[in-house]
């Protein structure tokens, strides 16, 4: 510490240990965030960055210079009694956070709210400071003043903008006595998965409880009243078995949507000939379609067409389409798998489509491949009962099936599009449904595939 012209000067010993305690504190903030998965790696660089270099610009700026009046920017950054680091130090490492943060004054003020909190809490930029109670949150306003007096850490969780979103507090006390710092982590996506793995996994056992309890009443019944009936198991063993069927397709359903899941976010890297794929797996379904008098036809390009693709996935998709088209045509009925090249991806998602001025269409998952890159395209129509267009958006979510509310008896888990859902978004591709009410149904996928020029390899 240094005394000039009366007013206090930190000497360069301190300036040193204020800026490096600043920065690896704000660094190890940031890691934490980022360890705990509410920043990414681009995140936590930029901010490291920014902030270091802020705090260089602002104690280099705070020190002592023979041009400069030392006192008045000296007089920002330290407590006259102690010396220290005031929170004036910590504004630029409140600006330059990546998620939304406040700096709040002993008196209940917010002295300084980055833009991400302005937004979060609808703040005008022009007022500066404000009053707490504007955040309009009181859970948030009792744990400022808690942590203000008693200066231990909380973590309030609450919700903003009408309950759409779920946000925690991490409030801890600044570097003056008295006064806060919140920032503000989003826990709406982590709130939402986990609704939704809870949905899944009720969902699921109800599933695979419902063949379980008829399995286990058949049981009994052999066992009890029809102990000695002989003539009557035949019946039972027959329904038993397909009750087991049913519980062994719901879990091979899903394993490959777990598989597919975890492998979502690695893209795949073969090149498959996607042409030669979906002729033999469209085709491999012939047998099937016989034995429910359904004719199928496959109609493709007649040239190797490149995608980069997990051949399995692939197959499972068209395989999925194809046997729902069977299952759910009319007797006597046709399906028809068709596939075409076109120059983007927006020209594929047209071709997808019908183009029945009465049928009713849903995008069911838009692709996250560019509009402009050079695609290929795959329509499975039949001509079956159709589904009507309040159900076309929800199909995808798993365990959605149209036939029970049909009350109609066609075997099915309810999986078999969620899973071709996944894969598309894995091949950054779409899928779109079209149907007109007792006429048939269209399922329609597209993907980004390789220049004419890239050779393709045969699958
Ligand atoms: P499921 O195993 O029940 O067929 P899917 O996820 O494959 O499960 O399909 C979900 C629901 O979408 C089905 O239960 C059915 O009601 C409806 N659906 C799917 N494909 C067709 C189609 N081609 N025609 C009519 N309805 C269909």
């Amino acid at each position: 510490m240094s005394q000039d012209n009366g007013q206090m000067q930190p000497d360069p010993p301190r300036r040193v240990r204020d800026f490096l305690v600043l920065t690896i504190g704000a660094i190890a903030v940031l890691t934490l965030l980022y360890l705990t998965g509410a920043i990414g790696l681009v995140e936590w660089v930029t901010a490291a960055i920014v902030m270091s270099t802020g705090a260089l610009a602002f104690f280099v700026g705070s020190a002592p210079s023979p041009r400069k009046d030392q006192a008045s920017s000296a007089l920002q950054t330290l407590n006259p009694v102690s010396g220290s680091v005031t929170d004036n130090a910590v504004e630029p490492f409140v600006l330059a956070l990546p998620l939304p943060a406040l700096l709040i004054t002993p008196d209940g003020a917010v002295a300084t709210a980055n833009i991400h909190a302005r937004n979060l809490f609808r703040i005008d930029s022009s007022t500066r400071p404000f009053p707490i109670a504007m955040l309009r949150q009181p859970d948030l306003l009792a744990a400022a003043e808690r942590v203000s007096q008693d200066g231990a850490e909380e973590r309030i969780e609450f919700t903003q903008h009408s309950e759409a979103e779920v946000w925690m507090a991490h409030i801890r006390s600044g570097l003056e006595p008295g006064s806060v710092i919140m920032v503000f982590e989003d826990l709406t996506a982590v709130r939402r998965a986990e609704r939704a793995r809870a949905d899944f996994l009720a969902n699921a056992s109800h599933e695979l409880r419902t063949p379980l309890t008829a399995i286990g009443g058949f049981i009994e019944t052999m066992r009890g009243p029809a102990k000695d009936d002989k003539e009557a198991w035949d019946g039972f063993l027959d329904i038993m078995g397909q009750q087991t069927e049913r519980m062994q397709r719901l879990v091979a359903d899903l394993l490959s949507l777990s598989r597919i899941e975890f492998s979502e976010h690695r893209a795949p890297k073969t090149q498959v000939n996607i042409v030669e794929l979906a002729r033999k797996t469209s085709l491999g379904l012939t047998p099937i379609a016989k034995d429910a008098g359904i004719d199928l036809h496959f109609d493709g390009p007649q040239k190797d067409v490149g995608v980069i693709a997990d051949s399995d996935e692939l197959a499972q998709v068209i395989l999925n389409l194809a046997s729902n088209a069977i299952k759910y045509a009319r007797t006597n009925g046709e399906v028809q798998v068709l596939m075409g090249e076109a120059p983007t991806m927006a020209d594929a998602a047209a071709a997808c489509s019908r183009q029945s001025p009465d049928a009713k269409r849903a995008v069911l998952l838009q692709p996250y491949a560019s509009t402009e890159v050079p695609a290929v395209w795959i329509r499975v129509t039949d001509n079956g009962e159709g589904i009507s267009e309040q159900h076309l958006p929800r199909l995808g979510e798993r365990f959605y099936r149209v036939d029970e509310s049909r009350g109609g008896k066609i075997e099915g888990t309810g999986l078999g599009l969620a899973i071709v859902k996944h894969i598309m978004a894995r091949h950054r591709g779409g899928l779109a449904v079209e149907s007109v009410e007792g006429a048939g149904t269209a399922f329609g996928i597209w993907m980004p595939r390789l220049r004419d020029d890239a050779p393709a390899e045969t699958v």
